[in-house]
């Protein structure tokens, strides 16, 4: 089998820049991603709590744009649990082909 390398120089690499402006650096990772077998009751608590952290952040569009175009599929990232950006990737795909 060929692999097709490409010079790292010119692979797309991420932005993080916003993530200097993030509401939530500081804060406790465990908020935004729940622990191995957390219960359905605490993972609402808890997501609740970080969604209140990302209604205030200054980037959140940067974050949720970066999570959906992204296979980040665990926690909450710009205010939408895994289930939340599932949906908001495939309305975001499809205004794209209606475009
Ligand atoms: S939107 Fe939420 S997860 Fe994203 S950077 Fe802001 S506080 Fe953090």
């Amino acid at each position: 089998m060929s692999e097709v390398r490409r010079p790292a120089a010119l692979m797309q690499r991420p932005n993080w820049a916003w993530q200097d402006e993030a509401a939530c650096r500081g804060d406790e990772v465990v908020l935004f991603f729940g622990p191995d077998g957390e219960r359905q009751p605490e993972r609402e608590i808890r997501e609740r709590k970080a969604k209140a952290v990302c209604a205030a952040c200054p980037v959140r569009a940067e974050c949720l744009t970066y999570a959906v175009s992204r296979p980040e599929k665990y926690g909450t990232w710009g205010g939408l649990n895994e289930d939340e950006r599932s949906s908001e990737r495939r309305r975001r795909m499809r205004r794209a082909n209606a475009a």
